[in-house]
């Protein structure tokens, strides 16, 4: 990773309504993954970072996710057009119902300072309608492999606007046989950076 961690949000550059939020938060200082993680995305680059839960990994991945997308729209925050909406900005893959519906929490937390940025859930064991509902202007997609490609194979989701492409839990992921699904994914995500 980066020879030398940053010591604090500010420094790193973030986008303000994150810096916001991370306050509001109380978020103090990065923890030590996301003081070396953080910075090290915003350059850009495929990324392989292990940590475990309960060291702020999940932001350590969401402020670079979000603050590119608030730096494609030209730093402004203000709404979204929907009429320009294609599909989502940015995918992250969970294992699990649970961690989805997680990570997409610590998203909307971080993003409540911040007009046009929408997080979408795409999970199993929950209803289309609804689902496919919340998906229009979503930016942020957090999803279960299954569904998400039950919905991409009904032209109910367009990945091919993903710049950048999360597995959380990528060992579990592939503990829980998710390789194909992954590789497939992937496939959608053409435009990945
Ligand atoms: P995680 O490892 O992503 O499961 O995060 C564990 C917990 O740490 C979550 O409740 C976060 O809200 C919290 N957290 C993440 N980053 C920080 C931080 N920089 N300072 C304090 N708490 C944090």
């Amino acid at each position: 990773m980066t020879e030398q961690a940053i010591s604090s949000f500010e420094s790193m550059g973030l986008a303000a309504p994150l810096l916001r939020a991370i306050e509001t938060l109380g978020f103090t200082q990065p923890t030590p993954v996301q003081a070396e993680a953080v910075p090290a995305a915003m350059q850009g680059g495929d990324w392989m970072v292990s940590s475990q839960t309960g060291s702020g990994k999940t932001a350590a991945f969401l402020l670079p996710v979000l603050h590119k997308i608030m730096m494609a729209n030209g730093g402004k925050n203000s709404p979204m057009d929907l009429n320009r909406f294609v599909g989502p900005a940015a995918l992250v893959l969970c294992p699990t119902r649970e961690l989805a519906q997680q990570v997409a929490q610590d998203a909307i937390d971080l993003l409540e300072s911040s007009k046009g940025v929408r997080v979408a859930t795409v999970t199993g064991g929950m209803p289309y309608g609804k689902q496919m509902a919340n998906l229009r202007g979503a930016l942020v997609v957090v999803a279960t492999p299954g569904r998400l490609l039950d919905l991409a194979q009904r032209r109910q989701i367009h990945l091919a606007e993903v710049k950048t492409l999360v597995v959380d839990e990528a060992d579990r992921m592939l503990d829980l046989g998710f390789a194909e699904d992954l590789e497939d994914i992937n496939h959608l995500c053409q435009h990945r950076d």
